[in-house]
């Protein structure tokens, strides 16, 4: 049996599954984040239960971040320098040997788990070269190109990028780093910071013009197959249609008139299929990977 991790802001989830069919949660579990000692102390319950006598022939992480996600690295597993209370410098990787087992682990940035999950089992099956992106909390994306996670120095920050600003928003933007940058103008925190709720009427069309050119940004840049898109941001009402009429009014025409991002009933981008288990599934497939 394998297990699978997905840590997130507000709660971790926790499965096991059989090597052979990864996608299958055997077991499951949802635990609330609260201090590190706490919440990894259930995960660690949890795994007790599953393998007190045989130790997992694998484990995969897909973490919120920043994750350090460099095996070479002496602070692999490490959640580093995050905004979250407390858990600055939490090992993850400390969980194996507390245990009492030596199973092979590895580490994934969030976004990059869900994008292994949807390629496995929901929205990009088998596809080689696609992005997932998510716009909630923070913005992020993971980038898969030939089959392989762009993972070179660190893993991609495109939640950061710079955007051109609507002429209708006049906002300062609340990233701590570089104030109206994309997740600084566009992340549920900032949405709930400018209009005090999430954002309706032309409210949408301002926050789907800066996803417009999120997702313009990653077309550019790497050219996927597919982009999948989600996060809570991305269930607004409406939102999904702004952004993808506001997209190909960006292209306008640069890419031919042909391209699927030009058409809105295209599936080239698209919600995710697995729901709220697009990370927990691609942890479970990580885990696997290390099998092989
Ligand atoms: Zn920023």
């Amino acid at each position: 049996m394998i297990a699978g991790i997905e840590t997130g802001g507000t709660k971790f989830f926790c499965a096991v599954a059989e090597s052979a069919d990864p996608t299958t949660f055997i077991d499951r579990v949802r635990i609330p984040t609260t201090a590190p000692q706490e919440t990894l102390g259930a995960v660690r319950e949890f795994l007790e239960k599953h393998f007190s006598e045989v130790a997992p022939e694998a484990i995969g992480v897909a973490s919120f971040g920043p994750i350090d996600t460099n095996p070479a690295s002496p602070t692999y597993g490490y959640i580093t320098a995050t905004p979250k209370p407390g858990w600055s410098h939490t090992d993850l990787r400390a969980l194996v040997p507390l245990l009492g087992f030596d199973s092979p682990i590895a580490f994934i940035s969030d976004v990059s788990g869900s994008l292994l999950g949807e390629r496995t089992s929901g929205a990009a099956v088998g596809m080689n070269d696609i992005a997932y992106a998510t716009v909630g909390t923070g913005i992020g994306v993971g980038v898969l190109v030939g089959g392989s996670l762009v993972t070179g120095h660190g893993t991609p920050e495109l939640g950061h990028i710079l955007v051109r600003r609507h002429p209708k928003d006049t906002f300062e933007g609340i990233c701590p780093f570089h104030g109206d940058c994309l997740e600084g103008l566009a992340c549920g925190p900032a949405i709930k910071a400018r209009w005090g709720h999430s954002a309706q009427g032309e409210e949408v069309e301002i926050i789907g013009y800066y996803v417009a050119q999120l997702l313009l940004t990653i077309i550019l840049a790497v050219a996927p197959a597919r982009i999948v898109i989600g996060g809570g941001v991305m269930k607004t009402p409406g939102l999904m249609d702004s952004a993808k009429r506001q997209l190909s009014e960006l292209i306008a025409g640069y890419l031919g008139g042909d391209h699927p991002a030009t058409r809105s009933a295209d599936t080239y981008i698209t919600a995710p299929q697995l729901g709220d288990f697009s990370g927990l599934t691609g942890s479970l497939v990580l885990a696997n990977s290390l099998l092989r």
